[in-house]
């Protein structure tokens, strides 16, 4: 855009030096100026400095007249445009001057300024010889008094115009490429009526009604678009309004350090908490997208129901339609739990508007439609920690109220004031999420499913996954194999690559050389010290290929965590038997057993699979139960022995709803869980050492269940005896455990 205006700037001085060249030939034409030349005895100094200056502004023009021609030869058209409204304006100079000749003497010398008026005044004097130089200047000047256009002044004024036309034309341009306007009307009529204008300018002998078609050229095709733009789009894109013209004042201002509050703000993002904005492959589509959406009726309706599901902080949502209304879910702790129901009035236009801001057809209903769009969420963070702190002192200090220790209980109490006054104020935050849209049509309605990408999870160590020390030890240990196979696991969006990240960041990365095969389709995160080896085919045999050349660099680890066929899958076999490698996959499964069959069924060599398999890890999530209504409990016995409790311990639940007493309101639910009776998510780990009676089970009878037996009769302990020990920790609860491993 700057290339542009700078390139348009040239076609001015170009105008500019045309101008002026034109003003100093025109004497060689007959014109027998007699008057102007005695006029020009009269010249006093000032004058003559006066017209030093112009005639610098004379070179300079043509200087940069030749650098314009030889850079932007590119815009011939427009140069000629300039170069015709210029001739124009040389013959219609010359025309005036001789108007200005034929026309009474006495009226032109009123016209003119004070000097040449005094001049008039002043009985001629005898013709004192000039210079030809100083005779074109007086000319010049001359011409102007008749109507003419050469004063300095106007040119500038015209100058200005037609930069203000550059900038505004460049601006309509972005904004019909922005908000898809029809650009091939816009533009042409932009550059028709302001040349139009600039012909007339020169056209027309009286400076100020010629003015006047030089402005209404730039600036009625300009507001004609400007009403356009402005009846389209919503107001926080209007311009020229008093919002945009304060906002563009503020930002004036901000650049001599001066802050002015604007608060202008779109309509669609004010009201409701959040923000919905496109998703689109390309920008254009995507505005396009925007301005539809929020065109539609329905948009403020899916921001209100967005903003009520997103309050939960929820991994995603549901809305179910059906003849009687809406019914919506939402995914927390990948848990999908009921919640509020709309009204087809409210839900109906809201899910056609998603539909228009996703680019899917809105009024289809009954095929399934896939797209994407954003959500910016605003919302205060109140620090639950900092009140678990005040609900922990405050149950210390119960407890001592039983035992009667006055110092005691007075110390507790001034905890729990402690605590209360480290209680945060609540901070603004925003949230902005990925939402991964797809509707299908259902048995008597339609449901829409909003899944979001999942964000960066704050993970820093294995631990804060709720990993034991001991079993991160024996994953190590297992990492540090010279040779063989060792696979990740776990159910979909149970965070396998964090575990992978943070396992890989707990290896040694530095006495041993790791490559990281990257197919393109899937990311993951960087981690030093593992050369990443980009492979962005599907062509197995140049994936064969480029595998081999990996190996030639001898590696000691290889990380292919999306194997895509079962020849690479043994070619990577074939290389760990010959030349002592260490290779790390992952595999999408419940549990180990399921993992190892997995890869089995893709028909890779299974003696190789089996005979270099050394250990498999996998994961699955589990809910922690809610630190603030958490309810302790004594199982029965058999409970106990079960989750291999040796003495009587107290385990916890979701709290038991208390039936209200006649009269009474109903229990308000826990606040920090919104009555779910958990908040966040822990995962369990098993990991799984491969022994002879495994190898012999997957060889000759390779079901799950044998498996299993196989694995455990190999020692292995599986990830419900983790489970049970986080129920034991009161970490979670059985009835959360047994739904997390079913
Ligand atoms: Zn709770």
């Amino acid at each position: 855009m700057r290339q542009m205006f700078m390139m348009r700037l040239f076609i001015v001085y170009l105008a500019v030096s045309l101008l002026a060249w034109g003003g100093s030939v025109l004497p060689q034409a007959d014109f027998g100026f007699s008057v102007t030349s005695a006029l020009m005895a009269q010249d006093t100094e000032e004058e003559a400095v006066e017209e030093d200056s112009e005639e610098d502004v004379e070179e300079d023009g043509e200087a940069e007249d030749a650098e314009a021609e030889d850079a932007e030869a590119e815009d011939a058209g427009e140069e000629a445009d300039g170069e015709a409204a210029e001739d124009e304006g040389e013959e219609e100079d010359a025309a005036d001057g001789e108007e200005a000749e034929s026309a009474d003497e006495e009226t032109s010398s009123e016209e003119t300024g004070d000097a040449d008026a005094s001049a008039a005044a002043i009985p001629s004097a005898p013709a004192v010889p000039t210079t030809p130089q100083t005779d074109l200047k007086s000319i010049f000047r001359t011409m102007d008094s008749f109507g003419g256009f050469a004063a300095l002044w106007k040119i500038l004024a015209a100058i200005i115009i037609y930069l203000a036309w550059v900038f505004s034309t460049d601006w309509m341009s972005t904004d019909c490429i922005r908000y898809g306007f029809n650009g091939k009307k816009w533009i042409p009529t932009a550059y028709g009526a302001f040349w139009g204008g600039m012909i007339l300018f020169w056209a027309i002998p009286f400076f100020w009604v010629s003015y006047l078609f030089l402005v209404a050229g730039w600036v009625v095709p300009l507001a004609m678009f400007v009403r356009m733009h402005n009846q389209d789009l919503s107001s926080g894109e209007q311009v020229l309004t008093p919002e945009h013209l304060r906002f563009v004042f503020a930002r004036l201002m901000s650049y001599v350090g001066v802050k002015v509050d604007t608060k202008v703000r779109d309509r669609h993002e004010v009201g409701f908490p959040v923000v919905l904005n496109p998703h689109g492959k390309n920008k254009v589509d995507t505005e396009q997208w925007r301005i539809q959406a929020r065109a539609h009726a329905g948009f403020p309706n899916a921001r209100e129901i967005i903003s009520k599901l997103m309050v939960v902080h929820p991994e995603g949502f549901m809305l179910d339609y059906t003849a009687n209304g809406v019914t919506s879910r939402y995914l927390l702790d990948g848990v999908w739990n009921s919640s509020e129901a709309f009204t087809r009035e409210l839900a109906d236009p809201a899910l056609q508007a998603l539909k228009i801001l996703s680019g899917m057809k809105p009024e289809d209903r009954k095929n399934k439609q896939e797209g994407a769009f954003r959500i910016d969420f605003e919302y205060e963070y109140t620090y639950p920690e900092d009140r678990l702190k005040v609900k922990q002192a405050e149950d210390a200090l119960k407890a001592t109220l039983a035992e009667e220790n006055k110092a005691k209980i007075r110390e507790m109490e001034r905890n729990v004031e402690k605590a209360k006054e480290a209680v945060r104020a609540p901070e603004k935050r925003k949230r902005s999420v990925l939402v991964h849209f797809t509707t299908q049509g259902v048995q008597g309605g339609e449901r829409a499913i909003f899944l979001f990408e999942q964000e960066k999870i704050p993970f820093k160590a294995l631990a804060d996954l709720g990993m034991s020390e001991e079993m991160e030890q024996k994953i190590r240990t297992q990492m540090k194999a010279e040779k063989g196979f060792m696979v990740f696991s776990a159910p979909n969006t149970s965070g396998l690559r964090t575990t992978m990240k943070l396992t890989l960041l707990k290896t040694d990365r530095y006495t041993r050389e790791f490559y990281e095969i990257d197919d393109g389709i899937h990311e993951y995160d960087e981690v030093e010290n593992v050369t990443k080896v980009p492979i962005h085919s599907k062509d197995i045999d140049f994936w064969r290929s480029e595998m081999r050349s990996l190996f030639l660099k001898d590696p000691n680890v290889v990380i292919a965590r999306d194997i895509p066929s079962p020849d690479v899958m043994n070619d990577m076999l074939d290389e760990i038997e010959n030349e002592e490698r260490f290779m790390i996959t992952t595999v999408r499964a419940k549990d180990a057993a399921e993992a190892i069959l997995r890869i089995m069924a893709t028909k890779c060599d299974a003696e190789k699979w089996v005979r270099n398999l050394n250990a498999v890890v996998c994961q699955r999530l589990v809910r922690k139960l809610c630190e603030h209504c958490k309810e302790a409990y004594l199982p029965p016995v058999e409970t106990l022995r079960q989750i291999g409790a040796t003495e009587k311990i107290h385990i916890f639940r979701t709290p038991t709803p208390v039936q209200p007493k006649p009269g009474e309101k109903p229990q308000e639910p826990c606040p920090e869980c919104r009555g779910l009776g958990y908040a966040g998510r822990t995962a369990m780990f098993e990991l799984v050492i491969i022994g002879d009676e495994t190898r012999k089970v997957l060889l000759h009878s390779p079901k799950l269940e044998l498996v299993r037996a196989a694995l455990k009769k190999d020692g292995n302990r599986f990830m419900a005896a983790e489970g049970m020990r986080l129920v034991r920790e009161g970490v979670t609860s059985l009835q959360e455990l047994k739904r997390a491993l079913s």
